[in-house]
């Protein structure tokens, strides 16, 4: 089973590979930069060397780098746009120093100009910053709906990923609580939203699962995130979902709301729950 959690990146990489074999994790997911979107740390490439060395030594496999959470490539002002278009440029330039890992953004809100324009502009951006040489991957992030966020319905994902040209470079992170906020109901019907995802989107582009419960019941669109097993959807409906032949291969991610001890508890009760 491949599980991690969020984690601080303020000590680098290295720092974060010896915290998740602290907490027996064998993977993890970071913010490329201040969640902001400041100015990055300079990488320090002593860091990286040690930090490779000790994953291939641990047995650490791919991690998962986040965009700050506040770009949003989706704007109607061309400022915001340009922003967004090089705080993420700069991050997969940067990515190629840890290459063949997975990179996550959430797609953007169209702020009122409605979703097709936001499409278009977030196909835009991915179009002028992906290379054939870059060897990150870039996942769109499904998200919960909140406000006027791109990227609650499988449809919108799949519109942008038919108008990006280097599409093999593309692939979708599923997050339990968006999901479940946004109205698909995998804690009853787990078979058939994974089915209406596989129509859509295909599953051979998930390649990454955000591991959250939810504060609130289906289709709440608020985004808030509980711990595992203490929210609306419950240790049961987690339990089918790393189980589920769909999804048993991929990486897992907390993002609940914990400290390193929390998140000690729930990778120890999610790995006894693995049956995969
Ligand atoms: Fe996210
Ligand atoms: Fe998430
Ligand atoms: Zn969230």
């Amino acid at each position: 089973m491949t599980i991690g959690c969020h984690l601080s990146s303020s000590k680098g990489y290295l720092a974060m590979g010896k915290t998740a074999a602290e907490i027996n994790a064998n993977t993890f997911q970071f913010f490329t930069r201040n969640p902001r979107g400041a100015k990055a740390k300079d990488l320090d490439p002593a860091d990286i060397q040690a930090f490779l060395d000790y994953a291939r030594e641990r047995g650490i496999g791919k991690i998962l780098a986040h965009a700050p959470y506040t770009l949003n490539g989706a704007s109607k002002d061309p400022h915001i746009r340009e922003f967004a278009r090089n705080t993420m440029a700069d991050d997969l330039d940067r990515l190629e120093r840890t290459p063949g890992n997975c990179y996550n953004f959430h797609p953007g809100s169209h702020v009122g100009q409605g979703t097709e324009a936001g499409i278009s502009h977030i196909a835009a951006m991915l179009n002028s910053i992906l290379k054939p040489e870059l060897s990150t991957t870039v996942l769109l992030e499904t998200m919960a709906g909140k406000g006027s966020e791109i990227g609650r319905e499988f449809e919108e994902l799949r519109e942008i990923l038919d108008r990006v040209e280097l599409s093999d470079s593309m692939g979708v992170c599923l997050d339990t609580c968006h999901v479940w906020d946004a109205g698909y109901d995998i804690v009853n019907h787990l078979d058939e939203v994974l089915g209406h995802f596989d129509q859509v989107i295909g599953l051979g582009r998930l390649k990454a699962v955000h591991l959250n419960d939810s504060m609130n019941p289906l289709g709440a669109r608020k985004d808030r995130h509980a711990k595992i097993g203490e929210g609306c959807m419950g240790l049961e409906a987690m339990t089918r979902v790393i189980n589920h032949p769909a999804l048993q291969n991929l990486p897992f991610y907390l993002e609940t709301p914990n400290e390193l001890d929390g998140y000690a508890r729930e990778i120890r009760i999610l790995r006894e729950r693995f049956t995969g």
